[in-house]
């Protein structure tokens, strides 16, 4: 397949990088994981203390989250596509620097470019930050889609908060576990919105539609707590105006 062997390749390129300071105490680069052609990406902020003994993004406590919430919409890690802004672990587990990350994130836009996600979901700010070039906090852009070019592909941008913020806070776990719902219809909606803007994709085998959650998402879209608004928007949007897909879908 020539999606996993570009990444191959460029996880290859990569492995004795040594673009910026982090090379020096990271075991080892975290290139990331899953499916080379997933319909949705998942990227979070960099590389912790286990994914950088493991070479695996999110293995350790905000990972099982992580994968606790695919499952409940009905994902495996294996289905989807898992990176990180920065490759290499920030010593202690500190924020990454501007430069580290601008030094850093042409790998991640090259990994975009070969895996053309339809959905990407940003895992926190950093993330958020980088790829919907934005300042708003994420309390304010978190659980709401946005059309957005990512490295010249057209996706459906959807932030949610960062698993290790809903770790020693359940408010946030809540939160959540209520935009990965939100995430579930994105994807599906992601799919149908942008096939017009994506002309030279290959169609892709659709995923069992048999996870329970689904019709809990659809049940929530009415402005129920936690609020779907841009779920319903975005359906509604959809319905209305099917033939331009690149005009739709600006719910921020
Ligand atoms: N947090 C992240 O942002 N990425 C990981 O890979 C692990 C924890």
């Amino acid at each position: 397949m020539a999606a996993a062997k570009a990444l191959e390749a460029q996880a290859l390129a990569m492995r004795d990088c040594r673009e910026c300071g982090l090379c020096q105490e990271r075991t080892q680069v975290v290139f990331g994981v899953g499916s080379p052609v997933a319909d949705l990406l998942f990227v979070g902020e960099g590389p912790g203390f286990n994914e950088d003994k493991q070479g695996e993004p999110f293995v350790g406590a905000a990972g099982k989250l992580l994968t606790e919430l695919l499952g409940s919409i009905g994902l495996t890690r294996e289905q989807v596509y898992i990176a990180n802004v920065v490759k290499c672990r920030p010593p202690g587990n500190r924020d990454p620097l501007p430069d580290e990350i601008e030094t850093c994130s042409p790998h991640l836009m090259d990994q975009i470019r070969v895996i053309r996600p339809r959905v990407v979901c940003t895992l926190g700010r950093f993330a958020t930050r980088l790829l919907a070039q934005t300042e708003a906090s994420m309390s304010s852009v978190r659980g709401r889609a946005k059309e957005q070019e990512v490295a010249g592909i057209p996706v459906l941008l959807f932030p949610v908060f960062h698993p290790a913020a809903a770790l020693y806070a359940p408010a946030n776990k809540t939160v959540l576990q209520e935009d990965f719902l939100k995430l579930r219809r994105v994807l599906a909606l992601g799919r149908d919105a942008l096939a017009g803007a994506r002309a030279g994709d290959v169609p892709r085998p659709e995923p069992a539609d048999d996870a329970p959650a689904e019709a809990a998402a659809l049940g929530a879209e009415g402005g129920g707590p936690g609020g779907t608004v841009g779920c319903a928007e975005m359906e509604q949007t959809c319905r209305e105006a099917p033939k331009a897909p690149e005009k739709q879908l600006k719910l921020w």
